[in-house]
């Protein structure tokens, strides 16, 4: 369970989050939508450990982060960021398994189970023949399943995932949101497709400017009104057979 409460982060002078509260409970998929630059991945940060809130406060399963060791917290929580390619010269499965090393003392080697654990998290991203290539050498999408893999690897009870599906195809978009859905884990994505936020989440966060403007189920929220609101975007939700699609037709001016 993931509670960010009243979290407020400003870059120098600049206020990027005001007061933001979101909560994931057990086994959710939580979405935060809202256009670029409204601070989802600002927001992420505070909740990975990355940037420290100036106010307010992160609890993940009840305690807060400022009583946890970041070794503890990575043992709950897995992360799939932006931009996160920086193991340019490491070998897939060494990348994949450095998911394991919350679980590891100084120097401890990896054991059979560290291996089973490696094939099952690439073969959830159907990567499982790419364990032998350099990192670098795969594309942007592959580089993103392998990120997830690692993510898978480290067992969490949370993941929080930063536009996840950026730079992948549609089989594969559709295979990554099966394999999240699939886990027994809490799940804070950023979601840049109203489509997926509206399938796929079970509740959603809208951002603007820092704040949270809107929140609830996506079936709820996510409509006509708030799309131009938030968006700037004249689109519309069309909902049949138990599906739903939103199609978006130009820019409100
Ligand atoms: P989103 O993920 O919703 O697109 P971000 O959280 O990345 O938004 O960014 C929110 C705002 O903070 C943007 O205006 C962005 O330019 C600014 N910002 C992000 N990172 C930094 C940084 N390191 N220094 C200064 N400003 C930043
Ligand atoms: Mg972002």
């Amino acid at each position: 369970m993931i509670k960010a409460n009243n979290l407020t982060f400003s870059y120098g002078d600049f206020r990027v989050l005001n007061d933001v509260s979101i909560h994931c409970k057990k086994g959710k998929f939580v979405g935060i939508i809202g256009p670029n630059g409204s601070g989802k991945s600002t927001l992420l940060k505070c909740i990975y450990r990355v940037l420290e809130p100036e106010l307010g406060t992160v609890y993940l399963n009840g305690t807060s982060l400022m009583d946890l060791s970041v070794k503890e917290s990575a043992k709950s929580m897995s992360v799939v960021a932006q931009h996160n390619h920086s193991h340019f010269d490491f070998v897939v499965e060494d990348m994949v398994l450095m998911g394991r090393s919350p679980y590891k003392k100084t120097m401890e080697g990896y054991n059979q189970d560290d291996f089973t654990i490696l094939d099952k998290s690439l073969n959830a991203v159907d990567m499982l023949d790419y364990k032998k290539r350099l990192f670098s050498t795969l594309s942007g999408g592959e580089m993103q399943r392998i990120i997830l893999a690692r993510a898978l690897c480290q067992e969490p009870e949370c993941l929080i995932l930063d536009e996840p599906t950026n730079h992948l195809d549609v089989k594969h978009q559709l295979m990554m949101l099966k394999v999240v859905k699939s886990l027994d884990v809490s799940v804070v994505a950023a979601i840049h497709d109203l489509n997926i936020a509206m399938n796929y989440c079970d509740y959603v966060y809208v951002m603007s400017q820092g704040k949270v403007k809107y929140h609830g189920p996506p079936q709820d929220i996510i409509n006509d009104a708030v799309i131009a609101d938030i968006f700037d975007v004249k689109a519309k939700v069309i909902k049949q057979d138990g599906e739903t699609a939103i199609v978006f037709k130009e820019v409100v001016s």
